[in-house]
């Protein structure tokens, strides 16, 4: 226990102390975590309650917390079954919690119909709070957060190393399953210590905060089954900036019209980032370099020094140099960060580059529309590795990925898993359909592939479906695509 906890800490647990609290999830990172904070800091009559009966407990809790080792997690795990707790596990789910004065919920309670009490509770005013909620309550110094439909973590990554370059302290948390909770790094935290956020939709949804400087990446029509509606989504997203004041500050896509229009009514001061014009204040491309606006604009890197190509690397680049020289970072620290980074593992990174042939690994394309994007980035002539499980699919399943392989420098495609079939029939309907091989398995075709490709060409894997025909999952996949490359036979002096 800390014997003499900060004031903001002391804060939130005079609020909380002598109410009745139940906390939702104790299996999932955010009530395990939520549970840890209350006891370590005395307080008593927490009723924790999983929808996992007791014999699967520990077995979801090893699923949930990828942020610990096997030992941390079992240990995890015996800490909460020995903690002074009420448990109300499987048949006893929200036994009593007509009695909670405080509900703890995970970010993603409202998706379970289960929680029809929980929502009951809210609606007669039991105040619900989260893990967002406490990092928001009881950190002590700033923190700067990212949300957006995609590249979240992307952009948060970048900031961060670029924060860290420049010396700056911090602490990374979030929505990220890799993410170690902030709470768990309070100790070594003080007013200076910046706290940088990935935070999702449904982690906003009703949060009374806003953090001190707000990045928003971009919003897509997805995730609309949560909230209802387009309109309700962009709502929620709405809140990182909702609740910022004067001294706040937004960055902004200007070239997402969801995104931009949320400069209107905030009260924070807006810095911008667009790929296609010059912006006033933040950053932008100007033929084909990244620069800092400003009098004279600041230039940071030619985006043809970016390991991963494509229009989202440049826009995640531009979000995070836009952040980062917010917060003090100068340009050549931002330069030197963003000529580093090889992408994030299963999220087009670049793997590999061997005799002149680069390797990009992009396993978590486990949809046609994902390895659309990364087919679209490719400016290199590169050779396709697609295919796997996609449950119910048919070829025309496939078309955002023929589509844009039609205006891609594709040399071949190397197909493999289950829906290999149907993706040739696919491909075979192109104008001028490229060479296709059907590989079988990854292996195979990375083999093929580093036999036909030539230097300046690269071998991409996206696959476009789902792995579990031929791997445990997406993480499996994109690490055998790695140790095979490493095993590959050297090409050099043989004739091409
Ligand atoms: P998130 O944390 O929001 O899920 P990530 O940074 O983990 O985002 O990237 C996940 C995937 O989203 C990447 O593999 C890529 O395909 C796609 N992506 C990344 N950045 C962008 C972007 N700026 N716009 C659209 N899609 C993107």
């Amino acid at each position: 226990m800390t014997a003499h906890p900060p004031a903001r800490v002391r804060a939130v647990l005079e609020q909380l102390r002598g109410r009745r609290i139940h906390v939702l999830g104790p299996s999932g990172t955010e009530g395990s975590t939520v549970t840890e904070f209350l006891l370590n800091h005395g307080i008593q009559e927490i009723t924790v309650h999983d929808l996992e009966p007791p014999a699967r407990f520990e077995e979801t809790l090893r699923r949930t917390h990828c942020w610990l080792d096997s030992e941390g997690q079992a240990n995890l795990a015996a800490r909460l079954r020995a903690a002074p707790i009420a448990w109300r596990q499987g048949d006893r789910y929200l036994e009593g919690i007509e009695d909670a004065g405080v509900i703890f919920v995970p970010q993603s309670w409202f998706r379970h119909p289960e929680n029809a009490p929980v929502r009951a509770a809210a609606s007669r005013g039991v105040r619900l709070s989260s893990l967002t909620h406490l990092f928001f309550e009881v950190w002590p110094g700033l923190i700067l957060g990212v949300t957006g439909t995609n590249g979240k973590f992307t952009v948060v990554t970048l900031i961060a190393a670029m924060m860290e370059a420049a010396g700056l302290p911090l602490v990374v948390s979030g929505n990220d399953r890799t993410h170690v909770p902030a709470l768990y790094a309070l100790d070594g935290a003080d007013d200076a210590t910046w706290l940088v956020l990935e935070i999702s939709n449904r982690q906003l949804l009703g949060l009374p905060y806003s953090p001190h400087i707000a990045v928003v990446t971009n919003i897509a029509p997805h995730h609309l089954d949560d909230h209802g509606s387009l309109e309700a989504y962009v709502e929620a997203k709405r809140t990182i900036v909702r609740h910022q004041g004067e001294q706040d500050l937004a960055v902004l896509n200007a070239d997402d019209p969801l995104v931009a229009g949320m400069a209107d009514g905030a009260a924070s001061s807006v810095r911008w980032f667009s790929r296609h014009r010059p912006v006033a204040a933040g950053a932008y491309l100007d033929a084909g370099r990244i620069v800092l606006a400003g009098a004279p604009p600041r230039p940071v890197l030619e985006v043809r020094d970016l390991a991963v190509p494509g229009a989202h690397m440049q826009e995640n680049a531009l979000a995070a140099a836009s952040a980062a020289a917010l917060v003090g970072v100068e340009p050549g620290t931002i330069a030197s960060v963003l000529r580093a980074f090889r992408g994030l593992p299963y999220r087009f990174r670049l793997a590999a580059e061997r005799e002149g042939v680069a390797f990009y690994e992009d396993s978590l394309a486990t949809n046609p529309a994902s390895a659309a994007a990364a087919i679209r980035s490719m400016a290199r002539p590169f050779h396709l590795i697609a295919g796997g499980l996609r449950r119910e699919a048919r070829a025309g399943d496939f078309h955002p990925m023929v589509r844009a392989l039609e205006y891609s420098p594709v040399r071949a495609v190397y197909l493999i898993g289950s829906t290999a079939a149907l993706l040739a029939d696919a491909i075979g309907e192109m104008a001028v359909p490229p060479r296709v091989l059907q590989a079988g398995t990854l292996e195979a075709a990375i083999a093929s592939a580093w036999d036909a490709a030539s230097p300046g060409d690269a071998i991409l894997l996206s696959p476009g479906c789902e792995s579990f025909d031929q791997f445990t999952d997406y993480r499996e996949r994109g690490d055998r695509f790695c140790r095979w490359i490493d095993a590959l036979p050297a090409r050099a002096g043989r004739q091409v």
